[in-house]
């Protein structure tokens, strides 16, 4: 990519593990120099050799509003100055709780922690409390954050990279997790049983690329959990103001035991949350029995973010035409697609979407695996070079914010036909 970028991936790579944070933007899903964000406005970031991009990571969802909405800058410059963070109970982080609670069915209190990985890994905990029981059941290629017990088959970066099983993760603690199809009912039922404390389900999968629930399927659950005293853990960290204001669970009415969330409710700031009946948080320290604490839990200026950003979409129309352009847009990439004769399936719940190289469906992690990584990169690169941010792995969710106008949209078809012109002329000769 640009000049800057790759000498600051230079630097990074000798300092930081790959260069990066967190491993699936280090680009080695799609080869090729990750770009260096410098800065971001509305549907656009702005690399370090300022190439300007339309985003469709939206920092992997948090950032439904676009970049910079004034509301929420303004709201983070306000916390800011009166004070970063004291480790004592600030008032926001009430009307935060209220929020959550009054957006989401089966909450009733929550509790804020700093991270999707750190609600998860709460949730676990609590479900296990709740029970006197060990053993979770997961699903092949979802992914719930790198709580060590969760990374068994586990979708994101594991499965980009095919690691899906982490290293360091005792044997002890993996024997516990069961992990089975997704959309797969019938290998849910034959593996449960009265030993379970929970089952932890992505409502709609994004981490295998987007799959949505097929008929049934969490109804099914949720049954099946009633069944054998077993809890259900809908993670919500990616579906949370999403998919609906209330969440996948609001979106196919769907009352799970225990909710986690995280990146919206934080608008872009560090966030995760975990909420429940106020029977099952009642067992949590200092109520209860089952510890879990966090020096920057609920930190001024993360929780003002998370207020500032529920407001906006609290009554609007927002989600109503995220649907409309999202649905523009799968509409016009299909047609681009099939015209040059490249097979792909666009897999899309409102404003969360995967286009597999694949003629699907796509309804589970095998299924998603067949999609043709090599055709998935080209695709990349050449979106990239026509100013467009894609996941940069075929096994991730892109998104949409309200900042993506009409305009955004038909210049990504435009663009996507263009590029997929040139995968038709290179591959399907
Ligand atoms: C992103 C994500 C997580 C992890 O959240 P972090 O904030 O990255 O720790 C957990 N579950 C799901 C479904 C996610 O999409």
């Amino acid at each position: 990519m640009g000049k800057q970028s790759e000498t600051y991936f230079q630097r990074a790579q000798e300092v930081i593990p790959g260069g990066v944070n967190s491993p699936v933007r280090a680009f080695r899903g799609v080869g090729g120099t990750p770009l260096f964000i410098e800065t971001a406005q509305g549907s656009r970031i702005f690399d370090a050799d300022n190439l300007q991009y339309i985003d469709c990571v939206g920092s992997w969802g948090p950032m439904i509003l676009g970049h910079g909405h004034r509301y929420v800058v303004e709201a983070v410059k306000k916390a800011a100055t009166k004070g970063f963070s004291f480790g004592a109970p600030t008032f926001a982080e009430v009307e935060l709780a209220e929020m959550i609670i009054a957006a989401v069915p089966s909450i009733e209190m929550v509790r804020l922690v700093n991270s999707g990985t750190e609600a998860t890994m709460s949730a676990l905990r609590l479900a296990r409390a709740a029970t006197g029981r060990s053993k979770v059941m997961k699903f092949d290629g979802g992914y719930h954050g790198h709580v060590d017990s969760l990374l068994v088959k586990a979708g994101s970066g594991g499965a980009t990279f095919n690691v899906p099983d982490s290293a360091g993760v005792p044997e002890e603690l993996t024997k516990l997790t069961i992990s089975v199809p997704y959309n797969d009912l019938k290998a849910v039922r034959a593996a449960i049983d009265n030993e379970f404390a929970a089952i932890i389900v992505e409502p709609v999968a994004g981490n295998m690329g987007c799959v949505p629930p097929g008929e049934g399927f969490l109804e099914g659950l949720r049954t099946i959990c009633d069944e054998h005293g077993v809890l259900l853990i809908l993670d919500e960290v990616m579906t949370g103001f999403r998919v609906a204001y209330g969440g996948a669970q609001s979106r196919f009415n769907i009352k799970p035991d225990i909710t986690t969330l995280g990146k919206i409710i934080g608008g872009g700031m560090p966030i995760g949350a975990y909420g429940a009946s106020r029977k099952l948080m009642e067992l949590v320290s200092p109520l209860g029995p089952m510890y879990q604490a966090g020096t920057l839990s609920g930190n001024p200026v993360a929780v003002a973010a998370g207020k500032a950003t529920l407001g906006v979409l609290k009554n609007s129309s927002i989600y109503q035409d995220l649907e409309e352009r999202s649905g523009e847009f799968e509409a016009g990439v299909l047609h681009a697609a099939d015209k040059h004769g490249v097979p792909i399936t666009i897999n899309r719940v409102g404003s969360m979407w995967t286009m597999f190289f694949n003629d699907g469906p796509v309804t589970d992690f095998e299924s998603a695996n067949r999609s043709n990584r090599e055709k998935f990169a080209r695709f990349f690169h050449l979106m990239l070079g026509e100013g467009v941010y894609l996941p940069p792995s075929q096994l991730e969710a892109a998104f949409f914010s309200a900042a993506h106008a009409k305009k955004d949209i038909l210049q990504l078809i435009e663009r996507a036909d263009r590029s997929l012109k040139k995968v038709a002329w290179e591959f399907e000769r």
